[in-house]
């Protein structure tokens, strides 16, 4: 029986997904007496919620776990524990490369996984904290993940794999654990899942996300609900009436295409043609006022010909999107796509890359100069030296731009009327006109 006493580091790594399994695991620990650190030199155990998503993230992840053992090599921790996609993914692997690790979970989305770090820690798991949290973000906004796994058949994607079908939550679990995050004083609630518009389609046979969102914004004390991970093929278009209509939920929309061109779109196995993809991105433009469309592109797909990457420039200077992420292609074992040859090599992929968000570049300039003299509800998030820093409507912490306030006196995690006197390219500079 291990002491209770036992301090406890969890690293988290990925994305917001993870980051919500580890606030979950972060609060039943310390509903069973653990002490958390956030320092991993006073810790006694740590606790790696790893990501296996790209290259790039699976080598994070694994340094991170090597840096770990290093440590419980030098006697400066007692165990090393490992979880997450990575470790799902990989176990036997890992098991074998590193050793050292005292035991490898799956990924923490599976009760399982919660319940096999417990009782390792010597506890016998009790599913009685269903929703609590403790948030590792700002108090005043939370991740409310609505489901776990994708039924999608992208073929460069390895999630499915690791996180399994797609499962929506429960509504009472999902409204539960939004109030207890109210009550805690959030503001903001950022809807996250892998595929977030199939919400509801395995409990009512139909996509629900709208009477969802609806349902959330009655919420006292929610002001901003943002909508993330929306998948193009088979969107509940009635969404786009519930953000129109309610202004609670930000007119704001995160939805991933990752290409445009035909040819890409159906070796992708991404369900939906340029035609029709287009034709939502545009009514989602032309209903929604003032609307905030973000979305990411992988460029190097190994059927993506020079002319697709034409069509991709050509497509991200007509549209202008608010907001933009690019990824490069990432060969992935076991997906349907790591049977294509690789043939773009990496240079040619980055390349590409860096052309896109050079012309997204221009395009943000010339948005965000459009906001000068404009006046925006924003939600201070920190301070940093002499500048408040803080959000409108159009900006999702950690991935979108953020707007400089010279001002003293304000709060984090409160709304003021802010007006925009100058702009960057992916910053905004605001000055004071009344608090909220
Ligand atoms: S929607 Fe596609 S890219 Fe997103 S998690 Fe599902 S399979 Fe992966």
């Amino acid at each position: 029986m291990k002491l209770r006493k036992d301090k406890i580091k969890i690293i988290t790594l990925g994305c917001s997904k993870n980051l919500v399994d580890s606030e979950h695991i972060h609060a039943l620990l310390q509903a069973y007496d653990f002490e958390m650190t956030d320092d991993e030199l006073k810790a006694d155990n740590i606790l790696i919620n790893t990501c296996g998503f790209i290259e790039a993230a699976k080598k994070e992840s694994i340094e991170t776990i090597v840096k770990a053992v290093s440590l419980k090599a030098e006697g400066k921790i007692k165990n090393v524990y490992v979880a997450g996609c990575l470790s799902d993914r990989y176990k036997n692997e890992l098991e074998k490369e590193i050793p050292e690790v005292d035991k490898y979970f799956g990924s923490t989305d599976k009760p399982n996984t919660i319940s096999g770090i417990l009782s390792e820690l010597g506890i016998d798991y009790k599913n009685n904290l269903i929703g609590q949290r403790t948030l590792t973000t700002p108090s005043h906004f939370a991740y409310l993940k609505i489901s776990e796994g994708c039924d999608n058949p992208c073929s460069f994607c390895a999630i499915p794999i690791m996180r399994g079908r797609h499962v929506s939550k429960p509504p009472e679990q999902i409204l539960t654990e939004a109030r207890n995050l109210a009550s805690k004083g959030v503001k903001e609630l950022i809807i996250i899942g892998q595929d977030t518009t199939c919400w509801g389609l395995d409990i009512y046979g139909k996509r629900e996300l709208g009477k969802l969102l609806g349902d959330l914004s009655k919420i006292d004390g929610i002001h901003w609900i943002r909508l993330m991970y929306a998948y193009p093929s088979r969107f509940p278009e009635e969404v786009i009436e519930v953000i129109k209509s309610n202004e609670k939920i930000c007119n704001y929309i995160d939805i991933p295409i990752q290409h445009i061109s035909d040819n890409v779109l159906k070796s992708m196995r991404r369900g939906i043609t340029r035609k029709n993809q287009t034709k939502l991105l545009e009514k989602i433009r032309n209903e929604i006022p003032e609307v905030a469309v973000r979305t990411t592109l992988i460029t190097g797909y190994p059927e993506e010909t020079e002319n697709d990457f034409k069509e991709l420039i050509n497509f991200v200077e007509e549209y202008k999107f608010e907001r933009l992420g690019v990824f490069t292609y990432s060969n992935e074992d076991n997906t349907f796509a790591a049977n294509l040859p690789d043939r773009i090599p990496l240079k040619e992929k980055i390349n590409r890359q860096k052309t896109l968000l050079e012309i997204q570049k221009n395009i943000s300039i010339e948005k965000n100069k459009e906001s000068i003299n404009k006046t925006f509800r924003t939600l201070i998030d920190r301070k940093e030296n002499n500048y408040f820093i803080g959000r409108s409507y159009k900006d999702a912490p950690e991935i979108d731009q953020e707007i400089f306030i010279n001002e003293s006196g304000l709060k984090t995690g409160e709304f003021y009327d802010i007006r925009i006197f100058d702009a960057e390219e992916f910053d905004l500079f605001g000055e004071l006109e009344k608090k909220l």
